[in-house]
């Protein structure tokens, strides 16, 4: 094998590897940019899976961006059809180690078309066993801030977590388990394109935003994924142990109800 051979042979596994990643996150189809030189008139697309036969029965999923569904100017690279086709993505997943503890996939649960997104890092032991996101003591908590505080019903906004796993111990999930888990978090958002995100701690705040921004100067203030408001603000469960910030995390609802225009209870108002 002579030397340009062994260059081809690297491009050819660089960009098997690369799209075998993007079809451990559920894309099928990838779009060539208009700029590239099709290989061939009639192929102006690239099977994200050449080694998988069609499915007949599943749905493709267009690489449409989702400005194309609406005139909000959004865009994104994954756009597929709906949650449930994602669920059925993600199967029985063993994309990272968090699937040797689990009990419970936590997929997320709410209105498919909420205007408000809560993002945060991952299942806890209550999540776990019973498959739904906050449903332990800081998911009691988040519960108070959308009912009572918000004065909206928990089942009209939709709740999901960075990674879809209980880290054992209730660590954070690592850099590797996130890389494997969070396109699915990308296609939810994606799918139910809500008006506002709110990222709830430092894991999902630094990842859906890509920085490495402490969430203690990055909340109360207005970020942008993907043509979307984000208001990071602290996770429940830092609430729990640090009760005097709950007043810091009411001003940043009261922002986000601004933005959803969500009237604020009169006392507050003016705050
Ligand atoms: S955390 Fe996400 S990527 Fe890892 S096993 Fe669970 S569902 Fe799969």
């Amino acid at each position: 094998m002579d030397e340009i051979q062994r260059e081809l042979l690297d491009i050819v596994t660089q960009v098997r590897t690369h799209l075998e990643y993007q079809r451990a996150l559920g894309v099928r189809v990838i779009a060539v940019p208009s700029s590239v030189a099709p290989l061939s008139h009639s192929a102006p697309k690239i099977d994200a899976s050449p080694s998988t036969p069609p499915v007949t029965n599943q749905k493709v999923i267009k690489a449409v961006p989702l400005s194309a569904r609406g005139d909000d100017g959004r865009t994104s690279s994954v756009h597929p059809e709906t949650l449930a086709s994602i669920r059925e993505e993600l199967g029985e997943c063993v994309r990272c180690k968090l699937h040797k503890g689990r009990k419970t996939i936590v997929f997320g649960e709410g209105d498919a078309e909420a205007k408000l997104v809560f993002v945060g890092e991952g299942p806890g032991f209550e999540e776990d066993q019973q498959g739904r996101p906050f449903v332990g003591a800081a998911g009691q908590l988040l519960t108070d801030i959308i009912e009572k505080g918000m004065r909206n019903k928990r089942a009209e906004v939709y709740i999901c977590n960075i990674v879809k796993c209980r880290p054992p111990g209730n660590r954070n999930p690592e850099p590797d388990e996130v890389a494997a888990c969070i396109g699915f978090v990308k296609q939810q958002i994606a799918v139910i394109r809500p008006q506002v995100i709110v990222t709830l701690g430092n894991v999902p705040t630094q990842n859906l935003l890509n920085t490495k921004e402490g969430i203690t100067r990055m909340r109360g203030k207005w970020q942008v994924y993907e043509g979307i408001p984000v208001m990071p603000t602290f996770h429940p469960s830092y609430l729990l142990r640090s009760p005097g910030e709950k007043g810091n995390v009411w001003e940043d609802i009261k922002l986000v109800m601004k933005k959803l225009g969500l009237s604020i209870p009169s006392k507050e108002s003016d705050s």
